[in-house]
């Protein structure tokens, strides 16, 4: 038994102090990943994170899906889902969860946290203070957990912030920004005026449930019962289940630290007076049987303070995919602004405007320019109003956030600061680190300095080759304009044979097109052009280019919008071939051309989309000579997505038994091989709300084994759904030759590999 007398003096909370080599305060996307990176480089992690749960505005408690340059497919970023931790993450969540449960995500998260011995996780635990050692280091930071009444003291050499709102940023007097920019700061002509508002709100979702028998709702006496005042209240969409709302949106006018609790009130008052309305106007139909089965309690915070690094991003490193010496990461949201009146506001409830492309992040933006052991993590990276507008989501921060914990193995190794690592030699080993981890750096390939490969000869069972895909598909009408990438190298040319079919004749205009920029997919060069007659009735028509390719890329075979027209696709699907079409994603754009209006600094160009499996069918046809970008020299090219071309070997579909074999002249010691497979980047991977028809990527392949050079059997795979597949041996072996013997993903679809490192 415990007794305690009277204390006349105060009780201290009960202590304790943890050293670790990297503090991360907030457990979102960005500083979950971080910690899971970290600890998996041997770095020692106190990941602390104030609310019961990790993933931030992805959490259960949230619910927001993770997104990333992918944009729900809805622009021209093909094969743009982000690497690393993040793409396991999200492919282990479809694996698991296609139907988009928010509590199996948590489990997820919790879980990878969990296996990672190097982490040290406190839930429930909130910093609320820190000391410093003199003017620009932080010493250690104070937490503490209510739950278990115990304070905690935090010490070590470096700190990562991606608490969403900059706490240790802000305790740590690191410089930072909140608000808009003016147009003339970076030259920036998206930037919002005073009236449109310079910050972006909080919001709160809601889920609603058909219990099967009539529910009454009894509204509580705060809800808004003036909700006719609310502009967009004309345009409430029943349909969208009460929880895709996102634009249910306020506070953009206020502080969003100090009045937080405030706009979360408001915000439920919102809420609840759009469900009073919905149950108990009478204007709805089939609403007796719903009941409100959540309603979030802690707002969706978008934005506040945005902390200032070595480099500040801003519009035109977005908008012109500007290059940088310290490029480590990348996006490829929109600019994605909104009123910051929010729900109150007449306006769109956004303004968002696409790149042409992906676009580069620099290293300078991740770390604080005055506390020199502070990393800023998630939506603190150092980038204006307008560039957070598209770094903010949260597959980017999470990526970003992978490269903060490589920074800071990197850092103790090296034993430097943060700034220090910016630096073009120490960045080169950042870029190889994070690469290797199957990162991705636009325009950065892997080289092959630390790759036992390099001194080996590969060898393959086959290699696929582009010769036609058969005539088994649906027949798609040409409502649209449709296209299909075809991935070209240098002196290919293109002599297609297409089946149409129409009631009347009609001409077809044909667009052979390419992209401007290497790596992205505007189509927005036109290289020829050519018209044909259609019969009626279902006909092959053989359509020759002169274009003769001078590089490696992707050109694209549009088939113009023609109303009477369909064209007969493929039920053939494979690694690095995909059909497009000049339509638009409601989600993120108004039409199928970004059509901006003059003077805000962005560029018009097409809408080029997928469309989501079951769907999105390649074309059938026969090609004069067959494309030969599927060769071994891929998988040692350093870049394991397609990019300007497919960058993976592709095993021939006729090959029974694909197998790839690695030959050193002598004897080698190999600890570690690393496959990288094809989980196709360019499925956005929503995590939640929205549920996805597979759970398996069916590129991805499945089975596999590996032997060495006497047939003995090293390791084997039956059941593969992830990206990255590590096989490390408990102690180096010694080989001579490595065969990796591969089964095809399925009947239809031909074994790939994006790459492999030994080590
Ligand atoms: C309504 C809405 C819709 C959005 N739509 C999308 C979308 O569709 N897809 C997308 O990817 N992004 C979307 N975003 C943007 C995205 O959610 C945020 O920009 C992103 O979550 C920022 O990531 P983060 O890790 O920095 O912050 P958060 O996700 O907010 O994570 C920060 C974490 O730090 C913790 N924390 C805060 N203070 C402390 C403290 N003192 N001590 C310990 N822990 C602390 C918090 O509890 C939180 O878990 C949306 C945002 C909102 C609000």
């Amino acid at each position: 038994m415990l007794l305690e007398g009277i204390e006349s003096g105060k009780r201290k909370s009960h202590t304790v102090k943890l050293a670790s080599d990297l503090v991360i305060v907030g457990g979102g996307m960005a500083g979950t990943c971080a910690a899971i990176t970290a600890a998996r480089e041997g770095l020692t992690v106190t990941l602390v994170q104030d609310r019961p749960v990790l993933g931030g505005n992805a959490s259960s408690e949230i619910r927001l899906w993770i997104l990333g340059a992918t944009s729900h497919m809805g622009n021209n970023n093909r094969w743009a889902r982000e690497g690393g931790v993040i793409d396991e993450l999200m492919v282990e969540n479809m694996y698991r969860n296609p139907e988009g449960n928010p509590v199996i995500l948590d489990t997820i998260l919790i879980e990878k946290v969990a296996l990672e011995q190097n982490i040290k996780l406190l839930l429930n635990t909130s910093v609320y203070d820190l000391e410093k050692k003199g003017t620009d280091q932080i010493d250690f930071i104070n937490a503490f957990c209510s739950q278990n009444s115990t304070e905690y003291i935090l010490s070590a050499p470096l700190f990562m912030d991606a608490s969403g709102d900059g706490i240790v940023g802000f305790l740590s007097g690191a410089a930072f920004r909140m608000g808009a920019e003016s147009k003339e700061e970076f030259d920036e002509l998206f930037a919002p005026d005073e009236k449109y508002g310079e910050l972006l709100g909080h919001s709160l979702y809601f889920y609603s449930k058909d219990t099967g028998k009539p529910v009454r709702f009894v509204t509580p006496s705060f809800a808004n019962k003036e909700l006719s005042k609310l502009p967009r209240f004309k345009t409430f969409n029943l349909r969208e289940d009460g929880c895709r709302l996102w634009w249910v949106e306020y506070g953009g006018r206020t502080d969003t630290i100090l009045n937080s609790e405030d706009i979360k009130w408001e915000l439920w008052r919102i809420i609840y007076g759009i469900w009073d309305h919905v149950k108990n106007s009478g204007e709805y139909q089939d609403v007796e049987n719903l009941t409100l089965e959540w309603v979030g309690t802690i707002p969706g915070k978008r934005e506040s303070r945005r902390f200032e690094g070595d480099y500040i991003m801003h519009q035109k490193d977005v908008v012109e995919q500007r290059e940088h010496f310290d490029a480590v990461s990348f996006g490829g949201w929109a600019l994605d602004l909104h009123p910051a009146d929010g729900v109150y506001s007449d306006k769109a409830g956004c303004t968002q405007w696409h790149a042409k492309g992906v676009y580069q992040i620099p290293y300078r933006s991740m770390y604080s320019r005055n506390i020199k052991n502070l990393f800023l993590g998630g939506r603190l990276i150092s980038a204006s109003h307008v560039a957070f507008g598209s770094t903010r989501v949260m597959a980017t921060c999470a990526h970003n956030a992978q490269v903060i914990a490589m920074a800071a193995k990197l850092c103790k190794q090296k034993n430097l600061l943060p700034y220090q690592l910016a630096d073009i030699d120490q960045i080169k080993d950042l870029q190889a680190l994070l690469l290797q981890a199957g990162h991705y750096i636009p325009k950065i390939a892997l080289n092959l300095e630390n790759n036992l490969i390099k001194d080996a000869e590969i060898e393959v069972s086959s290699e696929f080759e582009l010769k036609s895909l058969p005539f088994d598909g649906p027949w798609k009408s040409l409502e649209f304009s449709m296209a299909q990438l075809f991935p070209i190298t240098n002196g290919e040319q293109l002599s297609v044979t297409l089946m149409l079919k129409c009631k009347q004749e009609t001409n077809l205009k044909l667009e052979l097109r390419k992209s401007q920029k290497s790596g992205n997919f505007s189509l927005d060069e036109l290289v020829e052009k050519q018209e044909i007659k259609v019969k009626t009735g279902e006909h092959k028509y053989q359509i020759d280019f002169d274009f003769v390719c001078e590089a490696s890329q992707y050109v694209a075979l549009c088939l113009i919008q023609n109303d009477v027209l369909e064209v007969k696709c493929s039920s053939a699907r494979m690694t690095g071939v995909l059909s497009i079409f000049n339509k638009f994603n409601k989600s993120v754009a108004t039409s199928s051309v970004q059509s901006p209006p003059d003077g805000i600094g962005i560029e018009e160009f097409d809408f080029w989309v997928p469309e989501r499996r079951p769907n999105g069918h390649n074309l059938a046809f026969e090609l004069g000579k067959s494309l030969k970008g599927f060769g071994k020299g891929n998988m040692a090219n350093g870049i394991f997505r397609p990019t300007h071309q497919t960058n993976a070997w592709v095993a021939s579909q006729k090959d029974l038994n694909p197998e790839v074999r690695i030959s050193w002249s002598s004897t080698t010691l190999i600890k570690e091989i690393k496959l990288f497979f094809d989980t196709d980047y360019d499925h956005p991977m929503e995590t939640t709300l929205m549920g996805h028809p597979e759970s398996e990527i069916p590129f991805c392949i499945k089975a596999y084994r590996i032997r060495n050079e006497n047939g003995k059997l090293l390791y084997a795979q039956e059941a593969n759904h992830q990206t990255i597949n590590i096989i490390s041996f408990e102690s180096t072996i010694p080989v001579k030759e490595i065969i990796l013997e591969l089964e095809h993903p399925s009947a239809s679809v031909p074994a790939a590999l994006f790459g492999i490192i030994c080590s």
